[in-house]
């Protein structure tokens, strides 16, 4: 069967192989099944350059289920979580904190700018109870980039922890830990890794993740248990997601393959030029700056033509075989497209003819609607 292109932050379009390695059964107990999460940690502590310091951690559920774990985990009653959002990533790191009675400050920024600087400074002279900041890498809400490199140098010179949801970039935005310190990073297998939906895991510093006994007040998404059982016996403390973890190594190994993140980095950056650029020929405006645009998803503003509305255009381009996204702008009306996946600039050109071809339809439709009245 055709499967529809996904032009989403995930889950997204992934490879035949990716598919194909999840059609068995594994034992979770099973040495070949502990073999497949040895490889895949170890994986993925290397893409970040992060063996000799950090240890992998995965846990089965969606991206924010690891970062509320993480969070649980990592900062204690008496700690103070700072919070800095440019988007509802943003703002939901600081709703899990409350709801984990975490003291918990928040800096909100505009959402098409990145992490204002010298405000995350402030904050941090201002309030020296502070012990650590939660950043968001690429805000997938707008498509933004921060500027996660400097955030950590002022956090680190404050001598403060850094945790970074680095959701929808980990994999294709290189990060190396042993030169940007970062005491957690936290990811899931469906974004730019071209995985299946299902693992979260963070890359955490292991002598951090070694002295969290105690913290979490959740039983199960304690991090410190549950990486206290891979380093035991290599085995997950509950059912793990097998064909989710089958898919995921595959996964690594396509990534490592392909060249690793800067190589995958590169493909997406393609597609996005393709996309904007397409885009733009046929009147659609971005909402961020060319400078800001990570190239993971990019928001469109809604045309105000009376043609369009988000309904008939996504359904218009589903029949073509995309799937778009909507938009999540606190302000105004938008789409978004997402150009990350086992895709290449081959399908953002067939995309790119779904939409005139959509557009001239409805604009079409519209024509004979008012020949009509
Ligand atoms: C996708 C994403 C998440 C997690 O979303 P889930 O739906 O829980 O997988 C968190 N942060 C960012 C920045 C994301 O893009």
């Amino acid at each position: 069967m055709q499967t529809s292109i996904l032009l989403t932050p995930g889950p997204l379009t992934t490879s035949p192989s990716v598919r194909r390695s999840m059609n068995r059964d594994w034992g979770s107990r099973d040495a070949d099944f502990i073999a497949l999460t040895h490889e895949m940690r170890e994986r993925l502590l290397k893409i970040a350059n992060a063996a000799a310091t950090h240890t992998a951690v995965p846990i089965a559920g969606s991206g924010s289920l690891a970062v509320e774990a993480i969070l649980g985990t990592l900062i204690p009653p008496s700690g103070k979580l700072l919070v800095l959002s440019n988007g509802s990533y943003g703002e939901r790191i600081y709703n899990i904190a409350v709801r984990l009675q975490r003291p918990v400050l928040i800096v909100r920024g505009a959402e098409h700018e990145p992490t204002n600087l010298s405000e995350v400074e402030t904050a941090l002279e201002n309030d020296l109870s502070i012990t650590h900041v939660a950043a968001v890498h690429c805000e997938t809400t707008t498509g933004v980039l921060n500027p996660i490199q400097k955030i950590a140098e002022i956090v680190n010179r404050h001598g403060r922890c850094l945790i970074v949801d680095a959701m929808s970039s980990f994999g294709a935005l290189p990060v190396d830990l042993t030169t940007t310190k970062i005491t957690a990073i936290i990811a899931s297998s469906n974004k730019c890794l071209e995985g299946v939906p299902g693992v979260g895991f963070s890359l955490v510093e292991a002598n951090t993740i070694a002295m969290s006994a105690g913290q979490s007040p959740s039983f199960y998404m304690d991090m410190h248990l549950q990486w206290r059982e891979f380093e035991r016996s290599g085995q997950w403390r509950f059912t793990p997601p097998v064909q989710v973890v089958a898919a995921l190594v595959q996964a690594l190994r396509e990534l490592e393959a392909e060249g690793g993140p800067s190589a995958r980095g590169s493909r997406y950056n393609e597609n996005m030029q393709t996309l904007l650029s397409g885009m733009k020929k046929m009147g659609f405006q971005t909402f961020l700056r060319g400078d800001v645009q990570a190239p993971i998803i990019a928001t469109f503003l809604e045309p105000t033509e009376r043609w369009f509305t988000f309904e008939k255009f996504y359904s218009g381009l589903a029949q073509r075989g995309f799937l778009i996204y909507p938009g999540k702008l606190a302000t105004k009306p938008s789409f978004r497209i997402g150009c990350i996946g086992s895709i290449t600039s081959v399908e953002i050109l067939s995309f790119l003819t779904a939409v005139s071809e959509t557009i001239s339809d409805l604009m079409a439709r519209l024509a004979s609607a008012n020949d009509v009245r």
